[in-house]
């Protein structure tokens, strides 16, 4: 079923040890949408300026995804400058330059009215709220943020959360978002802002979802979080794009299911996982725009092997 997705489409200018790009395509919508594209049909609500073009247009309709909610406006795109270093486990932004995102004012194409899976990908909570309240009718709503919002845009982000099945944010966040921390402490603390299930992030470490009584429509009460890998992997290139390419595989999974059970989530989790190793591998979105559907899968049997302990 057909996910839309609300969330910045950008261009980014990154440093990593591996070399520089300046102004690739990028954008937690975009990580997000081609990720999800190899599971469900996805559509997108975002604005672009006028540096974004018909090519870059295309690497999102290429994969299938529906763009008619791209909304163009005079001015300049989203720009994002990072730098990693060290073993690149977090990202120093540089800049954050909103641009034409700071005057939008998101309308819900005709078309899209029918979406049951809603994602809120990383952007001014104040738009994820307005999408939110245009999309009434979801099956489920699924959102993600960082530390510039929550940093100053706390109250905003505090309505967004009252109203999300799944918040998926990586554990610096987590740890901001409560201001505690130990992870499990954080963990409750952030469920108890309203999200009825938190699945954090820990690069390349893998994922942890922490369920509350509300998780799964309060039918299946687990009590214990529930951990998945990722893989160990020689060469990382560039780690933009993976949270969001996680939030990708695994929301795109979790929609092309007819139910959601804990199963389900699950292995959505390690689909997660395996498309955020994909996004690593090369600059920007090259990678996750020539990935296979065969190559999915291969790796996600490798995701089982390295996690399954035999004969114990
Ligand atoms: P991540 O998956 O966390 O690495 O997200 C990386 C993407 O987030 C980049 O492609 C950026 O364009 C985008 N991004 C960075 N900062 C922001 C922000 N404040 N709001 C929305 N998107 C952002």
């Amino acid at each position: 079923m057909s996910i839309l997705v609300v969330g910045s489409v950008a261009f980014d200018s990154i440093e990593t040890p591996h070399g520089a790009v300046d102004h690739c395509l990028g954008g937690a919508a975009t990580h997000f949408s081609l990720a999800a594209s190899y599971f469900t049909p996805v559509r997108v609500i975002a604005v672009v300026g006028e540096d974004f073009t018909e090519v870059h247009e295309g690497v999102l309709t290429k994969r299938g995804v529906d763009t008619q909610g791209i909304e163009r406006a005079k001015g300049l795109s989203f720009h994002w400058t990072g730098s990693y270093s060290g073993n690149m486990d977090e990202a120093k932004t540089l800049g954050t330059d909103l641009n034409v995102f700071q005057t939008f004012e998101p309308k819900i194409p005709a078309a899209y009215a029918d979406s049951k899976y809603l994602f809120l990908a990383n952007i001014d909570p104040a738009l994820q709220a307005r999408v939110r309240s245009q999309m009434p009718q979801v099956r489920m709503v699924c959102g993600d943020t960082m530390n510039y919002w929550i940093a100053d845009h706390g109250e905003n982000l505090a309505k967004v959360l009252r109203d999300l099945d799944v918040l998926l944010i990586n554990d610096g966040e987590v740890r901001m978002l409560a201001g505690e921390r130990n992870l499990v402490l954080a963990a409750e603390k952030v469920l108890s802002m309203g999200p009825k299930t938190l699945v954090v992030k820990h690069g390349e470490y893998g994922a942890t979802a922490f369920f509350s009584d509300r998780s799964f429509g309060g039918q299946t009460k687990i009590s214990r979080p529930f951990r998945a890998p990722a893989l160990p992997l020689a060469e990382v290139v560039d780690p933009t794009g993976a949270g969001d390419s996680f939030a990708g595989g695994f929301y795109g999974y979790l929609a092309s299911q007819p139910e959601l059970t804990p199963a389900v989530f699950r292995t959505a989790m390690f689909y997660g996982g395996v498309m955020g190793s994909f996004a690593v591998e090369r600059f920007g979105t090259d990678r996750l725009q020539a990935v296979t559907r065969e190559e999915i899968e291969e790796r996600f049997n490798l995701f089982k092997e390295i996690s399954h302990l035999e004969g114990a």
